[in-house]
């Protein structure tokens, strides 16, 4: 156990069996109102009191979020759900049934016992059943509910390693729990269930063939699709209105068949590098070595979602440290994630898209 700073205490816990009395030491700091980092399988979270405004208050206040942009309450049992939401469609209790815990969050109506600090002033709430053993423990240990967004400031990329919620958060919470790297490396993916039909508002692990397989009939949000989000339509996901794992960088997707893709990324980082611009590239195992760039970053097999999805976060982190002035990136339309994968990338460049024959 070390102490980052005067405030912020860093812990290390085995990921498959956390320390007992860590857990329960977490855990009170959480029953008294204060602010812990854990991990979860997609990414890492702030945690605080789902059931206490001003917890939730507190987590607006250290990541800079606006007030308007729900939490996503995090439950351990089955039986917890049913206090917070006003109705189960049945729907819903298939989907949980395979899925969790899992990297799915579920919208429903909520109770009054959910604050409206919590909910971003909806009123809905977002719930997810995470598989980790230490979020698991840590939601038990505090009560029952924590409420937590991704732990990073507000528009930085989310954070998949304990180091990334540090550099973002040291000095503004209570703890952070450090279990190591993250398995999947995107946030949840989320279905509301408050429409006749249940409505994907933001794409993740499980894509929308693996629900259709379960729920029958799927509505994608517009938002995830064409920047609507970007462009001033009010979505239904309100995070999704801003943007969202941006690097300080600008950054633009190049896409079209690889040969042109590599020519015209090399051509733009020339004419770039000729203005004394820093330029980064984000490429994959296959073409990183084509590149002439300040910077080249291989994130791994094209083909493999979890290279991918698992990289994308710490490199554009890197590139912000780096102090990189323009990126290009290739696009990745991995197998299974590609939709998610490439609904962050796009959201990271504020939907700057280059085709190229
Ligand atoms: P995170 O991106 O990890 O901070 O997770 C929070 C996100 O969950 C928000 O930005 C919203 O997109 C979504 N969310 C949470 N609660 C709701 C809700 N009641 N209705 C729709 N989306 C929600
Ligand atoms: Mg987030």
């Amino acid at each position: 156990m070390q102490q980052c700073d005067g405030k912020t205490e860093y812990i290390v816990l085995d990921p498959d069996s956390p320390d007992a009395d860590l857990i329960r030491r977490a855990g009170e700091i959480l029953r008294e109102g204060g602010l812990v980092a854990f991990p979860t399988e997609t990414v890492y979270g702030l945690g605080g009191d789902a059931l206490n405004p001003a917890a939730s208050e507190k987590i607006y206040a250290a990541k800079g979020r606006p007030s308007d942009n729900p939490l996503i309450v995090h439950i351990a049992d089955m039986e917890h759900l049913v206090p917070i939401v006003r109705e189960l469609p049945e729907k819903a209790v298939q989907l949980a049934e395979v899925w969790w815990p899992g990297p799915l969050t579920m919208i429903f109506h909520k109770t009054d016992i959910v604050p409206d600090e919590t909910s971003g002033g909806l009123p809905t709430v977002a719930v997810r059943m995470p598989n980790h053993p230490v979020a698991l423990a840590l939601i038990r240990a505090a009560g029952g509910y924590i409420a937590a967004p991704s732990a990073n400031t507000s528009g930085r990329p989310s954070p998949t390693n304990a180091q990334h919620v540090a550099e973002d958060l040291s000095g503004k919470i209570d703890m952070i729990l450090d279990s190591g790297p993250v398995r999947i490396g995107l946030e949840s993916t989320i279905v509301d269930f408050t429409e006749d039909v249940p409505v994907l508002l933001r794409p993740g692990y499980i894509n929308i063939e693996m629900l259709r397989k379960i729920l029958g009939e799927v509505r994608v949000d517009p938002g995830i699709r064409n920047g609507a989000a970007e462009k001033g339509v009010r979505p239904k996901a309100p995070g999704m209105r801003y943007r969202h794992y941006a690097p300080k960088a600008s950054l633009t997707i190049v896409e079209g068949p690889r040969e042109s893709v590599t020519g015209k990324i090399n051509e733009l980082a020339a004419k770039a590098m000729d203005e004394g611009k820093k330029v980064g590239i984000i490429a994959a195992d296959d073409t990183a070595s084509c590149y002439h760039a300040s910077i080249v970053k291989d994130i791994g097999d094209r083909n493999t979602d979890k290279e991918i999805a698992q990289h994308l976060f710490s490199v554009l982190r890197e590139f912000d440290a780096e102090n990189v002035d323009i990126i290009y990136s290739e696009s990745f339309n991995t197998p299974r994630m590609g939709q998610a994968i490439m609904n962050r990338l796009l959201k990271a460049a504020g939907h700057k898209v280059l085709s190229v024959p």
